[in-house]
């Protein structure tokens, strides 16, 4: 059985994927990931990995540390 944690990792990989997705979508007009969204969405995903506030934080939104870089954050 997997820990929560990776869990509530796994959760928020997912989310992230959804919202490189959309945020792709509405400002590259690419169907599918442009290679830039593709950058920041696996560096989000290895900060997700990285994030030390995983056990103890909600959502990474409400996270303080710049987990996400600032591009992804302009949405
Ligand atoms: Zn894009």
């Amino acid at each position: 059985m997997k820990k929560s944690v990776e869990k509530k990792r796994d959760r928020e990989k997912k989310v992230i994927t959804e919202m490189a997705k959309l945020y792709c979508r509405k400002n590259h007009k690419s169907g599918e990931l442009c290679d830039e969204c593709k950058e920041v969405l696996n560096y989000s995903l290895k900060r997700i990995d990285h994030c030390k506030f995983m056990e103890t934080k909600t959502f990474c939104s409400n996270c303080k540390s710049p987990c996400y870089s600032p591009k992804m954050k302009e949405k």
